[in-house]
């Protein structure tokens, strides 16, 4: 039930082009949105309903995020609570019971030894947050030299100067100038991912996670701070790690004094049916990055989980002195931490981890199901992640899987994401066989419309 003012806002936004100027949209082409606006205006469940009234279908849990689905009351009403109780304190030199609560909930969700999370609001922040406290761990164990940072081709860690240094999307970066010094790339696994309609994860690749030691030859292991890898990356286009591949470049790290970092911001909370990809894929990293889920987007919060090895290092020195001189206003924020406890509860309530290997296989099955429609070129999946490659139209790249987007949100009440002329799937985790039906439904006669 909205209130008047929000009905009015909504209704001048819908209705009046020149409300839609001042906004300057991230990750969008403005000047094309804004001639044919594609606007939310209330969700619940598996559904958004849009400014215009029409039931939108959610293929992609929001932006990767709203894993518990819409709306849910236990997380409305923690929500209200906590605003009407406490509505902001600070986390610098003071504190509130919440985010030691929330902290001791998350370690027991984090592989063994990932027992200490600091808080961030967002992927991007949670990136940042995980470089910086690998550079200072190396520093405060007399390893100071260790300042090179690795990520790979084609990897997305969010948009601060830190994530898209060692990210790998040139449009991400061409414009930001040189970045941070230091950083190089490993070979990205697209190719090997993109692999004539496999099911699951690619079953060759584990080789190019080699390149790492071919990094460690030309620069030194005793300069590299750390890698960073998104286990499951969404993105670039969904790229699945090749069997065998992070383990490997586990192997590599552990060899050379080098810290491993899982980028899990898409990927934590549930996405691949345990509550990390580190768990599903029994490779245990030093440093985990989230966010998305966390909080069930409701209210922005990001957390980076750290071994016991790593927060203990720090834990030197004079006990007045602070030890790791980082952290943001909101970190630990009231409503992101009563926001975040009732999506667990939601999580372990629901069985909603559990979801991805249940559904899995009907997940599987009805995407590549769509394998023989026009200009379907490959179809990728894994837990409730799914991939559907179009083939590029001649007039350009990403011209083809814009347009399957936006007509399946006005012609088919469904929300995808394109990336390029990848379509990308990740919905809430709360759906059945019923919604996977009507996804894949709407999405084939949308790529039939659009032949
Ligand atoms: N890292 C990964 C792997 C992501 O997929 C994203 C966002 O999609 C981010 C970081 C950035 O998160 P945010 O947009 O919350 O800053």
């Amino acid at each position: 039930s909205q209130t008047p003012a929000l009905a009015d806002l909504q209704a001048q936004a819908t209705a009046a082009p020149e409300h839609h100027d001042a906004f300057w949209m991230p990750f969008t082409a403005n000047r094309q949105f804004k001639k044919s606006p594609r606007l939310l205006a209330s969700a619940e469940g598996m559904y958004y309903r849009s400014t215009d009234g029409r039931e939108i279908l959610d293929g992609t849990a929001g932006l990767w995020c709203v894993n518990a689905g819409h709306g849910h009351p236990h997380i409305v009403q923690a929500i209200q609570k906590q605003a009407a109780t406490l509505d902001y304190a600070p986390t610098f030199q003071m504190g509130h019971p919440l985010p030691f609560v929330l902290a001791e909930r998350l370690a027991k969700l984090a592989p063994d030894p990932l027992k200490h999370v600091f808080y961030t609001n967002s992927g991007s922040e949670s990136v940042d947050t995980a470089l910086k406290i690998a550079l200072a761990y190396h520093r405060v164990r007399g390893e100071g030299q260790r300042t090179r940072l690795i990520g790979r081709e084609k990897g997305y860690h969010g948009v601060g100067f830190g994530g898209i240094s060692v990210g790998g999307m040139v449009n991400n970066r061409k414009f930001f100038g040189p970045m941070l010094p230091g950083v190089d790339h490993l070979p990205h696994t697209l190719d090997i991912a993109r692999n004539g309609f496999s099911r699951g994860l690619p079953a060759h690749g584990a080789e190019l996670a080699n390149e790492l030691e071919r990094l460690v030859a030309l620069h030194d292991a005793s300069t590299i701070a750390a890698v960073i890898i998104e286990p499951v990356s969404g993105s670039a286009g969904v790229v699945l790690p090749p069997e065998g591949y992070l383990r490997r470049i586990r192997e590599i790290c552990d060899k050379h004094g080098i810290l491993l970092i899982f980028d899990e911001v898409i990927t934590g909370f549930g996405r691949v049916g345990e509550a990390f990809a580190a768990q599903r894929f029994g490779v245990v990293p030093d440093l985990i990055t989230t966010a998305k889920g966390l909080s069930n987007g409701a209210v922005p919060m990001g957390a980076v989980f750290a071994t016991s090895a790593i927060h203990d290092a720090f834990m030197h020195g004079p006990e007045g002195a602070i030890e790791l001189f980082h952290g943001y206003t909101y970190s630990g924020h009231p409503l992101a931490c009563a926001a975040a406890l009732a999506t667990l509860d939601v999580y372990e309530g629901e069985g909603l981890f559990q979801r991805a290997i249940e559904l899995g296989p009907y997940w599987e099955q009805a995407i590549h199901a769509l394998k023989d429609l026009p200009n379907v070129v490959d179809i990728r999946n894994f837990g409730l992640v799914g991939a559907v490659e179009l083939a590029a139209r001649p007039e350009g790249a990403g011209l083809r899987g814009y347009e399957v987007f936006n007509r399946a949100f006005f012609e088919q009440n469904l929300m995808v994401r394109c990336t390029g002329d990848v379509i990308a799937l990740s919905p809430p985790l709360i759906l059945n066989k019923e919604h996977i039906d009507r996804i894949f439904d709407r999405l084939a006669a949308t790529i039939r419309a659009t032949a």
